[in-house]
Parts: C-alpha cells; sequence; structure tokens
C-alpha cells in the first residue's frame, strides 16, 4: 500500500459497488421482504464523487431526492476472488459516503425491472468525507453512522447492525470485481431515509472519525 495517498482516493478509484438492503431496520422502512438472499450490488461511476465544498444536484427528472449515510470503505490493494479471513487485509481505510438516491427514479426503474444506474448514479449522488486510516478503526462493525439535515438527525445507525459485514461484502464482490487501490465499496443504509430540497444541508458522519457536510443545490431546471 505503499506510495499511494489515500486521502485522494476519490482521484484513485476505478469504480464504486454499492450495496443495496444490508440493515433490517432500512428493508422495513422500506417494506422490503426479509428473505435471506445475496447481497444486493449495484455500481455508481466515479463521476458521481464529491466531496466537501461540492453540492449536491437533482438529476432532470427527479422530484423526490434521497440521503442514505453510508459506511465507505476503500480498498489498499488489488483484491480478486479474497476469502472472508483475509479481507479486512485489503482494506486501506474508511470514509462517510452518502447514496444519494433519486427515489422517484428507482421506484420508476423498479417497477419496470430496469437497472438503477440513472436513480443512483448520477452526478453528485456520491459525497464522500476525509478518508480514516484503518489504523484508527479497531472495528469496523462497531461504527456510528449518523445523517442530520439543517441540524436535524434524519439517521442514527451502527455498523454492527450490518446483514454483511464489511469482510464478507470485500469476499463477496471479489469473486466478480477485481478491486483495485482507491476503489470505495459502500456498505447499505440504516433506517431514516428521507427527502432533501433545494437548499439544504446534509451533514454527515462516522462516530467522530470522518464528518462532511453538503448542500443540496439550486435547480437549474
Ligand atoms: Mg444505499
Amino acid at each position: 500500500m505503499s506510495g499511494r495517498n489515500f486521502e485522494k482516493f476519490v482521484d484513485l478509484a476505478s469504480k464504486i459497488i454499492a450495496v443495496g438492503k444490508n440493515y433490517a431496520d432500512h428493508m422495513k422502512e422500506m417494506g422490503y421482504a426479509a428473505a435471506k438472499v445475496d447481497p444486493v450490488i449495484f455500481m455508481k461511476p466515479t463521476s458521481a464523487f464529491i466531496v466537501e465544498g461540492q453540492k449536491i444536484e437533482f438529476p432532470p427528472g427527479c422530484q423526490n431526492l434521497h440521503h442514505e449515510v453510508e459506511l465507505g470503505v476503500v480498498i489498499g490493494k488489488t483484491a480478486k476472488k479474497i476469502p472472508e479471513a483475509e479481507a479486512l487485509k485489503y482494506v486501506a481505510g474508511y470514509t462517510i459516503a452518502l447514496d444519494i438516491t433519486a427515489r422517484d427514479l428507482q421506484d420508476k426503474a423498479k417497477k419496470e425491472g430496469l437497472p438503477w444506474t440513472i436513480p443512483k448514479g448520477f452526478d453528485t449522488s456520491c459525497p464522500v468525507g476525509p478518508f480514516v486510516h484503518k489504523d484508527r478503526v479497531p472495528d469496523p462493525q462497531n461504527l456510528k453512522l449518523w445523517c442530520k439535515v439543517n441540524g436535524q438527525t434524519r439517521q442514527n445507525g451502527c455498523t454492527k447492525d450490518m446483514i454483511y459485514s464489511v469482510p464478507y461484502l470485500i469476499s463477496y464482490v471479489s469473486n466478480y470485481f477485481t478491486l483495485y487501490p482507491g476503489d470505495v465499496i459502500l456498505t447499505g443504509t440504516p433506517a431514516g431515509v428521507g427527502p432533501v430540497k433545494e437548499g439544504d444541508v446534509i451533514e454527515a458522519g462516522l462516530d467522530e472519525l470522518s464528518q462532511a457536510s453538503f448542500e443540496v443545490a439550486k435547480s437549474d431546471a
């Protein structure tokens, strides 16, 4: 892992792999059946990244934009078909992340059996906070995740409530996609997702380790 500046994982990343339905309380609020199945995997392009100082934008056609706060896992070295027991060795660190979702476009896509590429992957749909080196995170399954909108708490979860753990997800994903240094895995959201409007400020944090705030831009539509 030497020689790479993971503070700038956004510039290193080749892809963002995201996990759906990884917290039972969020599945309940969305009305998803709690059947034990393989993790739901989708992708965002790296053009979705924004960092603090940049604004979240509504994609065209969206009237219902939701925040989903998530633990982001930053990969530290090339990982292909990695066993779960080895998986954490491939982690460089962590970040707070938002899986910004055009919920109305996603609902339409679900109904029509279409991919979530636009509803989940549009420009600005992946705000991320500062990088946290893994040495500062002794247990990735015991991190508080919170999200406030205009100062009011909307989400307050803990990674201990994940259905699929971080090592399991790295192992599972690496069976299908070779992971490269800087790649990010978004590990799913706890309950409390909800809409934001133009001018709102979304603050998100991973314990006291990584925090960031993002304004929702005025639409030019
Ligand atoms: Mg999500």
